[in-house]
């Protein structure tokens, strides 16, 4: 008898459409994402002034930020009923090959990397995390992460800064996140200023979504729902799954090489996740994080369990997608691997613009320093070493 694992992609991605529905889907992301369209309303308290979510009826991939070109600043987030489906076959696939690693199928991709598989009852997972759970809170991190980088491109107001092929200020701001067609629309100045809005979005979409999960953990802890209130390792390997899946699935949308230069709208899906694990380590490692939400994970941890899943998700790219396996490992260099020319150069392109853009975008999103890029030590000494090289 023929099980999942045996299926051909297509085979098990109709297999999994089967399980979900769009207006459950639907309801669902309406429910999770509403809260947070009420929190960002406080920025959107003057007269002429809006933001909202709505869905687009397209089966295929599709999230937008856009500022409507009208008197007063009208803002809006579009995520396609796709996307949410998409997002629902990635988080069931990963979960369900996670889980089913019983013996030593991954042994030897672990090996290559220096590292030794955790297993437990439930595969990779985790000790103590359902695959229910694991399957529903990958699907809610990457949905909710997509909608805070929408909101993001928004709140920081990117469409001040961003260019159109022509080289024009865009009056109006429309982010379309998957497209491939769009991958050599502009190149130069208007690319990099592109490249910087969007790690901008990535960084404080990570950094929302992390205080997000610390509390909600808090409060089901308030309602006896979970036995610990603090973040741990589960919580840090959940978000490293979903975004290892989102920026892979960002890969197959868009599988563009990398050579320093910025080209197109986003950056590489392997740089702009490597930009949101050093993002997100920074912050929790940080005092004011440690003390207000328990979590005591140093950088090396971090890196073990950054490294674990991204061997994993790899690996389930490979599987699941019929994928060159080699593509994976270009991935996965891309991200770990810091000594590359290529990307000093690109470190200190991103880091020139973003020191004045974020200036700017202070004066118009006050009080709000916490969500704006910072580079980590690693990032900055990179870049003023090929600043210096070029003197
Ligand atoms: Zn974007």
């Amino acid at each position: 008898m023929t099980g999942y694992s045996d299926l051909s992609a297509d085979k098990k991605r109709k297999f999994e459409e089967a399980i979900f529905d769009y207006p459950t889907l639907i309801e669902q992301a309406q429910n999770h994402l509403e809260f947070f369209i009420g929190f960002n309303k406080d920025h959107y308290r003057g007269e002429n002034e809006s933001i909202k979510l709505t869905w687009y009826e397209y089966n295929g991939l599709y999230a937008e930020a856009v500022a409507l070109n009208l008197p007063g600043k009208h803002h809006e987030v579009r995520i396609s009923y796709g996307t949410l489906m998409e997002l629902s076959c990635d988080a069931h696939a990963l979960t369900r090959f996670s889980a089913g690693i019983r013996s030593g199928e991954l042994a030897d991709l672990y090996k290559q990397f220096g590292k030794t598989p955790n297993l437990n009852c439930h595969g990779i997972l985790p000790e103590g995390l359902e695959p229910a759970k694991c399957q529903q809170r990958l699907y809610f991190h990457a949905l909710e992460w997509i909608f805070h980088h929408e909101a993001a491109h928004l709140l920081q107001n990117h469409a001040l800064y961003r260019l159109d092929g022509n080289g024009h200020t865009q009056s109006s701001l429309s982010v379309a996140e998957f497209g491939s067609e769009e991958a050599n629309s502009i190149s130069g100045y208007a690319s990099e200023i592109s490249h910087v809005t969007e790690l901008a979005a990535d960084y404080e979409a990570i950094y929302r979504l992390l205080i997000s999960i610390a509390i909600s953990k808090r409060l089901a802890a308030k309602d006896g729902l979970v036995p610990d209130q603090n973040m741990n390792e589960t919580d840090i390997w959940l978000i490293l799954g979903s975004m290892a899946s989102v920026f892979l699935l960002f890969y197959r949308c868009n599988p563009s090489p990398f050579n320093g230069k910025a080209l197109g709208k986003h950056p590489h899906p392997a740089i702009r996740f490597q930009f949101a694990m050093r993002a997100m380590a920074r912050q929790i490692m940080s005092p004011a994080f440690k003390n207000e939400f328990g979590i005591d994970l140093d950088e090396q941890r971090i890196g073990w369990l950054a490294h674990q899943v991204f061997i994993t998700c790899g690996s389930n790219f490979i599987q699941r997608y019929e994928r060159d396996p080699n593509e994976a490992v270009e991935f996965g260099n891309l991200i770990l691997l810091d000594d590359s020319i290529e990307k000093a150069e690109y470190y200190h392109c991103i880091k020139s613009h973003w020191e004045r853009l974020r200036r700017e975008i202070k004066t118009h999103y006050p009080d709000q320093d916490f969500f704006l890029m910072e580079f980590d030590e690693g990032i900055t000494k990179r870049a003023t070493a090929y600043a210096e090289s070029k003197k």
